[in-house]
Formats: structure tokens, C-alpha cells, sequence
């Protein structure tokens, strides 16, 4: 497994090498320039002396034994020129056909002949600049100047320098320039780990503290003391997980510890009404009463499981859903004429007003079995001689389904809570045993899966309204 360590350090070596690599490089190629800019401009100007000196006083180099004139006159010019000296090796005047036409008094002795191309690019009025490398392997500028008399090439003015100085130069700023990068890698390299140490110990304090973590300990949270604000919005992540997973392993338990508590109840019942049975010899009828409560408790007990089970189908992973464009109002037509006759029975008014509406995306399954709950608390909590609607209306960018009914209704404080799993009013209770109060939850899933949602008004002895906005298949975002 990488590490992240070695990668920050790795990362700055390999970024300063480079850096300093490119630096170095200019200052080398920029300081190789100047020093040879330099040389070759004091040189030029040596010679541009001389050749004017050989152009207004031709008879110096033409007659002979005048040579300590020109060495009298170079040598004031040297003066002049600052130290020449001290990188002028030797001058020499050339015929444009390459014989030795004067020599100076510091001139060296086997002085190697420039070949023909050099004379040739003079002869044609160009300054030409060379190195050569010295028999001592010292390097060695040449300078052929041409020197013109009447629009032609009369002499061909020769000076030389050492480049000793220069390369000396040269090699002290190579090892100036590896001696300070050696110098900033090394730095670099123990910054870096500083760096990497610094950035790293809050991360391995927040992994340690995490790995020993056990379930029992989820209420603690990390605690990181650091000034910089990204550990500290590491820790926040961190704990606001934590609180995440709190909450939901306690709704978890709570929901557990409900779920079993509801399945006791008519367990206990059963229990009891099987243990009331057996306790004397019964009349077949005295058994068949008793067979009839434990039947109803049975059944209780699987519509509690169905429920469970169906909650169950949407909290783990896709909800169950298939979605397809659906017509609702034929859908919906048929499920009002289903329940008419258990309607009639309870003596309530079921109706069905319906606006044309556009297709949505649903499942027809689930969606039934949303209205069916929505309708069955309606017709279960109006009582004898009340009214429930169903409202099919276009409402925004969406289709409204609308279950309203002038039942008991609902008190305020309860309303925010009807769709938390098991919750019932105190008032339902009351009057009936049968509800597990998980039909609202499950309406609340199915919405949500369809990408509607669910939401209830109610006014206490006027009625409730129950709305299933479902949006229409053109507008559809299925939640992730
Ligand atoms: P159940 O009806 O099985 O108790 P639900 O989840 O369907 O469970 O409903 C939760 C609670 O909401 C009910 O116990 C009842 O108190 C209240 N409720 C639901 N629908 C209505 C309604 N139409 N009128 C009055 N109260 C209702």
C-alpha cells in the first residue's frame, strides 16, 4: 500500500530537483553567454584599435623593422584598454592570402595557421570569431578582423586571448550552482518530512481514535486540537457521521424494541386465550369463541409482519418500485368502486371527483396500495352518516390525489409525527386495538419511491385531508 508520507516527500524532491535543475541550467547557459559577450567584446575592441591604427599608418606593417612602433603603439593601446594584457595572447597581421605579414612581440611561436575557410569568410569583409583548444588543452579565442584599404581587404588583423579565466569562471559557477542545489535538496528533503509529519499525525490521531472505536462507544466523538481549519472540518465530517449512524442505530433500536412490543401484545393475548382454554374441559362453542379471538390476533399479527416486511422492501437498498407511464383516474375509478359496498356497509358516502389529468410515472401496485391505506383510515376513523372524497386534480407541474373524509380529525400536535413508523393518536387507541400504524409510513415510502411526496391537513371534528403529489412523467427525478 502506498504511503502518503513518502509521496509528499517524494513529491517535493522530485518538484525542487526539477525546479533547480531548470535554474541552474539558465544561470549556466546565461552566465556561459556574458562571459563570452565579454571576452569576445574586449577582444573586438583591441583589434578595432589596432586596425585603425594599421588602416591610417599602413607603411608601420609595410616597412620593415618598424615593429617596435606597432608593439609601442598596441602597448598604449593595451594600456588603454584596461589590463588588456592579461587575456591578449598574441596579435598578427596576415596578407588576405594567409602569410604572416607582422607579428607582435607577444606573438606565440608555432602558431597554428588558420585554415582556408577562415580567410576565405574575411576576405569577404566578415569578423570571424573561433575557439580552439590549446596544445595544454587551454582554451583559445581568435579574432580575424579584416583590415580594408580602398573598398578591398588589405590585411587580415589576428588577436587572440586565453579563455582560461573564463572557463575558470565557468567551473567555480558549476560548483557554486551543484554545491547550493545539494544544499536546497537536502533542505527540501527534511522539510518535506516535516511537512508530511505535520500534515499526518492529526490524520493518524483521527485513524487511531476511529480503529479503536467499538459499537458501545458510539455516543463519543474525536476530538482533534488543531488550529488548521481542514482537520477541523475533517473532525466535523467525521462526527456528524458518527451522529448519523447514532441516530440511526437508535431509530433502529427503538424501532426494534416498538416492532417487538406490538407482536407481544397479541402474543400475549393468544397466550393467554389458549392457556384460559385449556385450563378445564370447554363446550365446543366455549372453544370456537376462543378459537375466533386467537384467529383475530393471528391476523393482526400478519398484518403487522406484511407491513414490517413491506417497510422492510423500501428502507433496504431500491425501493421496489417499477415504474411505468400510468393513467390514474381509471385506476383509481376502480379501486372507489371496490370499497363502495364496504362503504355503504359503514353507511359513508365514498365519491370520486376527478379533473383530467396527465400520466404519471407509477407503479401501479404500490400506488394502490397507498390509496388503499389512505382510504382505509378514512373509512375506518369517519364515522356512520360522513362523507370521504377522492380528488384526482393537475397541481403545478404535478398530479394532486386527494383523500378527504369528515371523520374525527386529526389534533395539531400530532400532525407532524403521523408519518414516524407505529405512531398513533391516543385517540385512535382508544377506540380500536387494530392498528399497527405503520400505513402511513408505508404511503410515505411509496410517494417518495415515485419521487411525490405526502402531506395531511385536519381540523378535530371536522375531517382530514390526505394529499399524494405524485409529479407527472416528464417531470419525474426518481431520488437516488
Ligand atoms: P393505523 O391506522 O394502523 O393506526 P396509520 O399509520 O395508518 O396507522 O395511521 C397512524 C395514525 O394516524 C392513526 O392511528 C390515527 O391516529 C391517525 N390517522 C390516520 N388517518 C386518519 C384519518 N383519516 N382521520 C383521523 N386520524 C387518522
Amino acid at each position: 500500500m502506498k504511503s502518503l508520507r513518502s509521496l509528499i516527500r517524494q513529491s517535493v524532491l522530485i518538484l525542487m530537483a526539477g525546479l533547480l535543475l531548470v535554474f541552474s541550467g539558465l544561470i549556466y547557459a546565461g552566465g556561459d553567454a556574458l562571459l563570452r559577450r565579454f571576452v569576445d567584446g574586449r577582444l573586438l575592441g583591441l583589434a578595432e584599435t589596432l586596425a585603425k591604427i594599421v588602416e591610417q599608418h599602413p607603411n608601420i606593417i609595410e616597412s620593415s623593422g618598424e615593429d617596435r612602433a606597432l608593439a609601442a603603439e598596441v602597448s598604449r593601446s593595451e594600456k588603454e584598454q584596461h589590463g588588456l594584457q592579461e587575456v591578449t595572447h598574441s596579435l598578427m597581421v596576415f596578407s588576405p592570402d594567409g602569410r604572416v605579414v607582422w607579428k607582435g612581440p607577444e606573438a606565440v611561436a608555432q602558431h597554428p595557421v588558420p585554415d582556408d575557410t577562415v580567410f576565405e569568410r574575411v576576405r569577404h569583409g566578415n569578423t570571424v570569431f573561433e575557439t580552439v583548444e590549446s596544445a595544454d588543452g587551454t582554451p583559445i579565442r581568435h579574432l580575424f578582423l579584416p583590415i580594408p584599404r580602398q573598398g578591398q581587404v588589405r590585411y587580415v588583423l589576428h588577436a587572440e586571448a586565453s579563455m582560461l579565466l573564463y572557463r575558470e569562471t565557468l567551473k567555480a559557477l558549476l560548483i557554486l550552482l551543484t554545491a547550493g542545489s545539494g544544499t536546497i535538496l537536502l533542505v527540501a528533503w527534511i522539510g518535506s518530512g516535516w511537512l508530511a509529519k505535520k500534515v499526518l499525525t492529526p490524520i493518524e490521531v483521527l485513524s487511531t481514535s476511529a480503529e479503536t472505536m467499538s459499537e458501545a462507544d458510539l455516543g463519543k466523538r474525536l476530538t482533534l486540537d488543531s488550529p488548521y481549519q481542514e482537520f477541523r472540518r475533517l473532525t466535523q465530517a467525521f462526527n456528524s457521521v458518527m451522529d448519523r449512524f447514532q441516530r440511526s442505530g437508535e431509530s433502529q433500536r427503538s424501532f426494534c424494541d416498538i416492532a417487538a412490543h406490538e407482536m407481544k401484545t397479541p402474543l400475549t393475548i393468544l397466550q393467554g386465550n389458549l392457556e384460559v382454554a385449556l385450563l378445564k374441559a370447554r363446550t365446543s362453542e366455549e372453544y370456537r369463541e376462543a378459537l375466533i379471538n386467537n384467529l383475530e390476533q393471528v391476523g393482526r399479527l400478519i398484518a403487522l409482519t406484511r407491513s414490517l416486511l413491506t417497510l422492510a422492501k423500501f428502507t433496504s437498498g431500491k425501493p421496489p418500485v417499477h415504474l411505468v407511464p400510468l393513467a390514474l383516474e381509471p385506476m383509481i375509478q376502480d379501486m372507489v368502486e371496490e370499497l363502495t359496498l364496504l362503504a355503504d356497509d359503514r353507511r359513508i358516502t365514498l365519491s370520486f371527483e376527478s379533473q383530467s389529468v396527465p400520466p404519471v410515472l407509477g407503479d401501479a401496485q404500490w400506488l394502490k396500495q397507498a390509496l388503499i391505506n389512505l382510504l382505509d383510515n378514512a373509512l375506518h376513523y369517519t364515522p356512520s352518516g360522513g362523507a370521504v372524497t377522492v380528488r384526482l386534480q393537475a397541481v403545478g407541474e404535478g398530479v394532486a390525489v386527494a383523500v378527504e373524509d369528515t371523520g374525527h380529525g386529526i389534533e395539531p400536535e400530532h400532525l407532524p409525527h403521523l408519518f414516524e413508523r407505529f405512531y398513533r393518536t391516543d385517540w385512535a387507541r382508544a377506540k380500536d386495538a387494530g392498528g399497527t400504524g405503520l400505513g402511513l409510513p408505508i404511503v410515505k415510502e411509496i410517494a417518495e419511491a415515485h419521487g411525490g411526496t405526502i402531506s395531511v391537513t385536519s381540523q378535530v371534528d371536522k375531517g382530514s385531508v390526505f394529499t399524494l403529489r405524485l409529479p407527472v412523467s416528464t417531470h419525474l427525478t426518481i431520488p437516488a
